[in-house]
């Protein structure tokens, strides 16, 4: 099947003269979902053009569209001929003029630019969508591009936005209760946020910035347990903030690393399998951090349960029925 897959173009935060291409440099859920995505669908025989992610490294059977402006994603689009277009942009950076079959995945919280032939990546976020019967698919992980470790070192970490709706503070109050180390890695946009949290824990707190490549897979694969504290409040889009997918979940699994949550968004659903949710109130303690350390799973129970419910030939296998479905005729919202 011939697949045009669209992103949303941004550039490259530590160099603006580069697009984050797919996967990304650094920071990139989106460009993460789709390479693994990607990764699945080439495995399965099928054809890809990518669109708004120029500079990506192209493969047998993926092509990397320059096109970032609607009219040339149009023309590019047309002379590929795809059976369906797979829009991750909430069609900012697609023209929908009924040309081509399209599936859209929603990446954001609230309702999305149109509902028509949505998928949401949990239920939660369809909850928020307004939508009750589209396809929940979720995001996908591909093992190999990541480095499982079973012996974990002494630290936590926290990787992601540095943000209040991130919960990178309440990781903070987290590792100082379990009196462990927290490495923090990823942009700091709102840089009072990560001020406030160096000044209150000074020797917790670890702040390494964005992180790329190896270092980012050692990073993840050699951590005790990932921190993924979502908060409803502060969240820089506006309204409250419901984890939609949290890619770090999947990626902690697969590298052997468990996972601790808050009870935000999509986290109820993915979390329980790869680690342990954190009761809401009372606020954490070093007993109840210690409960939630010696409650953690395995290295390789958590690798099994991220390949076996997330794994990129599984995911990519649920897009292609949503695809044929699209390419029939089917419109679902
Ligand atoms: N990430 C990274 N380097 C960093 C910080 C984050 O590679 O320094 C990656 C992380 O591994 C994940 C993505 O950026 O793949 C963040 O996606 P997630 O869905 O967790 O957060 P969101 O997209 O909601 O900010």
């Amino acid at each position: 099947m011939k697949i045009a897959m669209i992103i949303p173009p941004f550039r490259y935060g530590a160099d603006p003269s580069q697009w984050i291409t797919v996967p990304p440099q650094g920071y990139g859920g989106i460009q993460w979902v789709a390479a693994t995505l990607i990764d699945g669908l080439l495995e399965t025989g099928c054809e890809v053009l990518l669109l708004g992610a120029p500079g990506s490294p192209p493969r047998s059977g993926l092509t990397v569209s320059t096109a970032i402006e609607r009219d040339e994603i149009r023309t590019a689009i047309d002379s590929f001929g795809p059976a369906v277009v797979h829009d991750h942009s909430n069609l900012a950076a697609l023209p929908l003029d009924g040309q081509w079959p399209v599936v859209s995945t929603h990446h954001l919280n609230g309702v999305p630019a149109s509902l028509e032939n949505g998928v949401y990546v949990s239920a939660a976020q369809r909850l928020k969508a307004g939508s009750e019967t589209a396809p929940v698919i979720r995001l996908p992980v591909n093992p190999e591009r990541c480095l499982f470790q079973e012996e974990k070192d002494d630290y936590l970490l926290f990787m992601g936005r540095v943000s209040a709706h991130k919960g990178a503070y309440e990781a903070a109050v987290f590792a100082h209760a379990a009196n462990l180390p927290l490495k923090v890695a990823g942009p700091a946009w709102e840089p009072e946020y990560l001020d406030r949290m160096l000044a209150d824990y000074p020797h917790t707190v670890d702040y390494i910035g964005e992180v790329g490549g190896h270092f980012r897979t050692e990073l993840i694969a050699h951590a005790k347990a990932i921190l993924v504290l979502s908060q409803t409040s502060g969240s820089p889009f506006g309204g409250r903030w419901a984890e939609p997918g949290a890619t770090v979940v999947s990626e902690a699994a697969a590298s052997g690393t468990p996972v601790i949550a808050s009870n935000n968004g999509c986290l109820p659903e993915i979390v329980p399998s790869v680690g342990t949710i954190l009761p809401s109130a009372p606020k954490i303690t070093a007993t109840t951090a210690k409960a939630a350390m010696d409650a953690l799973p395995t290295a390789h129970e958590v690798l099994k349960a991220a390949v076996d419910q997330w794994g990129h030939l599984k995911i990519a296998q649920e897009y292609l029925t949503v695809y044929e479905r699209a390419a029939r005729g089917e419109r679902w919202t």
